[in-house]
């Protein structure tokens, strides 16, 4: 049976820039965020944030995410309703993706809050990308153009390095490029020895 490597580490840690590497090794690679953001636009989920949120966040039918993220940002309960219309969607998607891809060794789920979301529970191993506090911060300036204080905000609402590295099988350093690289060639080594591929 296909088994389900999950992929987490923290903001700016590189976790997407592993799963691209992964990718171009021609290993099948999920994406939650993206497709998040994807079953984000279904008629489905419209039509339940429009049931939870109202009419305000949308202009002529179209979701303006930054007013709902707005209105979730400080707001946990708020938050937790949203991820209730999104997340089981989100599950039900990788369902039928892994579905898609049962006859392959092994996957790669990439998930900022794999840990926090429980999902954790379903995957047979877990990589997590670390890095240094501040390159990460360097990192998501660059990436996103936004201010320290921003990233800093959206670092507290995540478990930290520690936490998650001790419940997880595979820790990947990313302080460069090659870091990246030989952390993939260990995983596969470990996967061969454990048979799960040849
Ligand atoms: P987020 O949780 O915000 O989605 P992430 O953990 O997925 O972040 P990435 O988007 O993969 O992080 O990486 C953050 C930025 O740092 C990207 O612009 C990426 O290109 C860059 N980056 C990641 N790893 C490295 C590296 N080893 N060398 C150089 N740049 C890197």
């Amino acid at each position: 049976m296909v088994k389900i490597i999950g992929l987490t580490g923290g903001i700016g840690s590189g976790k997407t820039t592993v799963a691209n590497e992964f990718a171009s090794r021609g290993i099948p690679v999920y994406i939650t965020d993206l497709e998040a953001k994807k079953l984000m636009q279904s008629d489905y989920v419209l039509k339940e944030i429009r049931n939870e949120f109202g009419d305000t966040v949308f202009d002529n039918d179209v979701l303006v995410k930054e007013k709902l993220s707005e209105i979730v940002f400080n707001d946990p309960e708020k938050l937790a309703r949203l991820n209730n219309i999104v997340h089981p969607e989100v599950k039900r998607h990788f369902k039928q993706w892994l579905s898609e891809h049962e006859n392959e060794p092994f996957v790669i789920y990439e998930s900022a809050i794999l840990f926090e979301s429980g999902s954790y529970k379903d995957c047979d191993f877990i990589i997590n990308v670390t890095a240094p506090i501040e390159l990460r911060i360097e990192r998501v300036i660059t990436r996103d153009k936004t201010t320290r204080e921003k990233v800093l905000d959206r670092m507290k609402n995540q478990w930290n390095d520690a936490e998650k590295s001790a419940k997880s099988d595979f820790v990947i350093e990313n302080i460069s490029r090659e870091a990246i690289n030989i952390g993939i060639v260990k995983i596969l080594n470990f996967l061969r020895i454990k048979q799960i591929i040849s």
